[in-house]
């Protein structure tokens, strides 16, 4: 038991390791919301350039290409998704750099420390906060904790060499250090939301899995392998429930079927081809009745149908209708010629289901022996 929790938390930690490493997919929103984003954001930068006439060499050289590494990161967004995570890092990567080298050269190429720190604001340090964000949407949350941690510690770092170097820069040392405070304030906030939400898709997914395992166990329960149709255990509950309900003005009939000398079927077609038999006669089944119906396939070649709602003549209906389709469905279905014989009964209240069924049995058996291919109802 033991040795099994081991395992399970040395795999959960090299999965983890690998989604940090690797990345996980990329959600299809968030490729869409970014690339979106670009394809808006790329042509504003330049319209923005053309009209400013911007004479700062840092945005009049940079801007063009940033604008083409853009547009050419939302097309690989857009139409190779398996390679979004790779790009995407080789990207913020890049832009990180790069922002971090142009506030260097702000501060270091200002008249003086006080226009440079001006220079930063608010463009240099909203574009740091930027990376963070989106460093949590193509991230798993520890991998885009570690990229805030490694943003936050280089900006540090870069600010506080380049102040160094300026006269006048200690001044500025701690407003920088605050900037770092705060930006490491927004990685550990997103930490926590991206968390959370981790957590939810997990709860999620580990719930759909649930419910679809107590689906396939619902079906195995109650479901007959071979037709699909209720299975003997189906039939038994829905009789017994239906025996608690049934009032005069509401009801139950029962039909009973036996396929007639289906043995001769197997004996003749084989036996694949008598299992291909009994599924038509399901499916024909099913498309007879109503919703509110269950057929189900009590063994061998024996079929029920518990319908409530349904009076002695409309049973009697159903079930004649249910002779005169079968054969015709099974011909067309299989190549093979079946009929059946009914017995139809009436449920009375707080009856048990064997005793619906032996009755029901009883009159099949008329049916049969006299002469099958019919239907007989209780008196
Ligand atoms: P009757 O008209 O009197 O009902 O004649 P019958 O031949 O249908 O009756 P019998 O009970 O003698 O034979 C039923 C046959 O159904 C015997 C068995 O081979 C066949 N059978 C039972 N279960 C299956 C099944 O799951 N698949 C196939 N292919 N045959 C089955
Ligand atoms: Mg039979
Ligand atoms: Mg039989």
């Amino acid at each position: 038991m033991s040795a099994r929790g081991g395992d399970g938390r040395r795999d959960g930690l090299l999965r983890r390791l690998r989604v940090v490493v690797a990345g996980e997919p990329l959600d299809d929103l968030a490729r869409r919301v970014v690339a979106l984003g670009i394809a808006g954001g790329a042509p504003v930068m330049l319209v923005v350039l053309a009209l400013r006439g911007d004479t700062d060499p840092l945005v009049r050289l940079g801007y063009p290409p940033v604008v083409v590494m853009l547009l050419g990161y939302a097309w690989v967004l857009v139409h190779r998704p398996a390679r979004a995570v790779l790009v995407s890092r080789v990207v913020l990567g890049t832009f990180e750099v790069l922002w971090l080298a142009s506030v260097v050269v702000r501060l270091r190429t200002a008249d003086d420390v006080v226009q440079g720190w001006a220079a930063l604001f608010p463009l240099s340090f909203m574009g740091l906060v930027v990376f963070v964000v989106v460093g949590y949407l193509f991230q798993s949350t520890t991998a885009a904790l570690l990229h805030g941690v490694i943003l936050v510690a280089a900006t540090l770092a870069t600010t506080l060499v380049a102040l160094a170097g300026v006269e006048g820069g200690r001044a500025y040392v701690v407003d920088a250090s605050r900037f770092c405070m705060y930006l490491a304030v927004v990685v550990f906030m997103l930490y926590v939301l991206s968390g959370a939400k981790e957590r939810l898709a997990r709860a999620e997914a580990s719930a759909a899995r649930a419910s679809a395992r107590a689906l396939e166990l619902h079906d195995l329960a109650y479901l007959d392998e071979l037709t699909g149709v209720g299975n003997r255990r189906r039939v038994v509950e829905e009789l017994a429930f239906r025996a608690g309900q049934v009032t005069a003005d509401e009801p139950v009939a029962v039909l009973y079927f036996d396929l007639d000398r289906f043995k001769a079927v197997n004996d003749e077609h084989g036996h694949a081809v008598g299992d291909e038999v009994l599924r038509a006669v399901a499916a024909a089944a099913g498309t007879v009745v109503r919703r509110e119906d269950v057929v189900g396939r009590l063994g061998g070649e024996e079929f029920v149908v518990v319908a409530p709602g349904t009076d002695r003549d409309r049973a009697v209906q159903l079930a004649e209708r249910l002779r005169q389709t079968l054969p015709h469905e099974v011909s067309v279905a299989t190549g093979v010629r079946a009929t059946a014989s009914f017995g139809v009964v009436m449920v009375e209240p707080g009856e048990s289901p064997e005793s619906v069924l032996t009755r029901v049995d009883v009159l099949m058996y008329r049916a049969k022996s006299g002469g099958r291919d019919r239907v007989e109802v209780a008196g």
